[in-house]
C-alpha cells in the first residue's frame, strides 16, 4: 500500500491542505477520503475494504504526523511572522528580497555581478503588514551600470523600467515599498468610497495592531535613520522600538 511519508510531493499536498482547511477532514470517513484522493492524486469512485484500509492508513499516518508537528497547522501568515521575526535575529532581514530579474548588462551583455551589500528596507503589506525587507543591487563592473528593483541608473541618472508597475512591489523611497495588492485595494476603495489616505492609514495601522505605537511616539518620530532599529523592534511589535506604522 502506498504511504504518505514516502512521497515528498504528497506530503507538500497534505501541508497545503493542512494550510487551507485545518484538521477537520479527520473528522468525517467521506472527508478523509477525499482529502486522501487529493494528496495522492487518485480519484477513488468505488468503496471497498481495499479503499477504506488505505483512508484508514492515511488518517493515521497523517494524525501521526500533526501529533509530531502541531505546527503544521500554523497559517502562512504565522509562518511567515515566524520567519521574518527569525532572519531578524540572525541580522539579515530578508522576508522579501527586492532584485532585478535582470541578468545581464543591457549594454555591453555580460553577466551582472550583486553588489554584496544589503540595504534593508520597510515593506507594506496587504496580508502580512509592514516588516523589514532588503533590497539588492546587481551592477555591470564594466560599464558601471547598477540595476535596480524597477530601475537602473547610470552615471547618477535614474532609469525606470516599462515594466516597473507590473512588479509585485512599488519602491517608494531608498527605504520603503509598497506591494502592489495594497495601493489596488486602498485606489479602489478611495474610488468607491472617497476614503483619503489620511483615514486608511490610520486603519491600516490598526488592523496590523500599530496604533499603540502611533499614539507613544507620533508620526513625527518616522524618518530614514532609524532603519537599523527597525530591525531591531520588530520581533514585539507592541515594543516602543519597533515603529513600521504607516505614516499619513
Ligand atoms: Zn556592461
Amino acid at each position: 500500500m502506498a504511504t504518505l511519508i514516502e512521497s515528498y510531493l504528497r506530503l507538500s499536498r497534505l501541508f497545503f491542505v493542512f494550510n487551507a482547511i485545518g484538521d477537520i477532514f479527520f473528522k468525517a470517513f467521506n472527508l478523509t477520503s477525499i482529502i486522501r484522493g487529493f494528496v495522492f492524486q487518485e480519484h477513488q469512485d468505488t468503496a471497498s475494504e481495499e479503499t477504506n484500509n488505505a483512508v484508514k492508513s492515511f488518517a493515521s499516518e497523517a494524525e501521526s504526523l500533526l501529533y509530531l508537528h502541531p505546527t503544521l497547522l500554523s497559517s502562512d501568515q504565522e509562518l511567515f511572522r515566524e520567519f521574518h521575526d527569525f532572519i531578524l535575529m540572525c541580522g539579515q532581514p530578508m522576508a522579501s528580497v527586492l532584485v532585478t530579474t535582470q541578468q545581464n548588462c543591457r549594454q555591453c551583455g555580460k553577466t551582472l555581478v550583486i553588489d554584496g551589500k544589503q540595504h534593508p528596507i520597510v515593506i507594506y503589506s496587504s496580508h502580512c503588514g509592514s516588516y523589514v525587507g532588503c533590497r539588492l543591487t546587481k551592477l555591470c563592473c564594466k560599464c558601471k551600470i547598477y540595476e535596480h528593483y524597477g530601475c537602473w541608473s547610470l552615471n547618477g541618472k535614474k532609469h525606470y523600467d516599462n515594466q516597473t508597475l507590473q512588479l509585485e512591489f512599488l519602491q517608494s523611497s531608498e527605504d520603503s515599498a509598497f506591494e502592489m495588492a495594497l495601493l489596488e485595494q486602498y485606489s479602489n476603495l478611495l474610488v468607491v468610497g472617497a476614503i483619503p489616505f489620511s483615514t486608511y492609514a490610520p486603519s491600516y495601522n490598526r488592523r496590523f495592531r500599530h496604533t499603540y505605537i502611533m499614539r507613544v511616539l507620533g508620526p513625527g518620530f518616522w524618518g530614514t535613520r532609524r532603519l537599523a532599529k527597525l530591525a531591531v523592534g520588530y520581533s514585539n511589535p507592541r515594543s516602543q522600538n519597533a515603529s513600521l506604522y504607516m505614516c499619513v
